[in-house]
């Protein structure tokens, strides 16, 4: 086989390399924490403060329902127990009592009210406890799918290397290397002669040049410089 030829399936086996590195750094950086999922699981923890907070003011307007009562019940003891003869007193202590039943009543408004934004921020939690743990699952499986695709790239990798280490020795080093830095100047460093017209720079061959492909000789592009390969 000539050696154009054999640095044309070198060039091959890299660009397949190249691909499949490529791939792999796109699934490296997939692979991790989900922004989705922590944005979640942050949100429901805010859910979760917010709900504390509601059954705490909850407990201390209850607390706060308690003693009024039991100040009513004294009050009205005193008030219809005979032992306050005074209509001054009286009338005085009767109004206390309607001030603080009017209290009572507001504040037992309220607690219905936080009840009711108790009983929604629950269901509210549940609903997205239910998403987080779908999103949760979702990212799971991802992360496994990637992982695998990951270990199937890596050995492709290494299958390909291999390939590329013995294609190389069976050609001269100093070919191997010049082309390599061909490669690396270039990105393609063999390219083929179709219909007289260099692929690399699209431009027409002089005669001459192609004269010399034909002889098996290693001959670069006189205008790109890239080794020109006649299939
Ligand atoms: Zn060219």
């Amino acid at each position: 086989m000539n050696v154009v030829k054999q640095l044309y399936q070198l060039q091959e086996v890299d660009l397949k390399l190249e691909s499949a590195e490529q791939t792999l750094s796109q699934i490296a950086s997939q692979l991790g924490e989900s922004q989705v999922v922590v944005k979640a699981q942050a949100e429901l923890r805010l859910e979760h403060q917010q709900l504390e907070e509601l059954k705490r003011q909850q407990r201390s307007a209850e607390w706060e329902i308690d003693d009024l009562t039991n100040k009513i019940a004294a009050n009205e003891e005193k008030l219809y127990g005979g032992s306050i003869k005074n209509p001054k007193e009286l009338t005085s202590l009767q109004q206390e009592v309607e001030a603080l039943k009017a209290r009572r009543n507001q504040l037992e408004d309220e607690t219905l009210e936080k009840m009711s934004q108790v009983e929604m921020a629950e269901v509210n939690i549940a609903n997205k406890s239910n998403e987080l743990k779908g999103l949760e699952a979702d990212w799971q499986r991802q992360q496994q799918q990637l992982s695998s695709e990951m270990e199937r790239l890596k050995s492709i990798v290494s299958e390909l290397k291999h390939k590329w280490d013995s294609l190389a020795a069976s050609i001269n080093p100093q070919v191997v290397e010049f082309y390599s830095e061909l490669k690396k100047k270039k990105g393609t460093a063999v390219v083929k002669v179709e219909q007289g017209i260099c692929r690399g720079c699209r431009i027409s061959l002089p005669t001459t040049e192609l004269q010399q492909i034909r002889g098996d000789n290693l001959v670069q592009c006189s205008s790109c410089g890239r080794i020109l390969f006649l299939p």
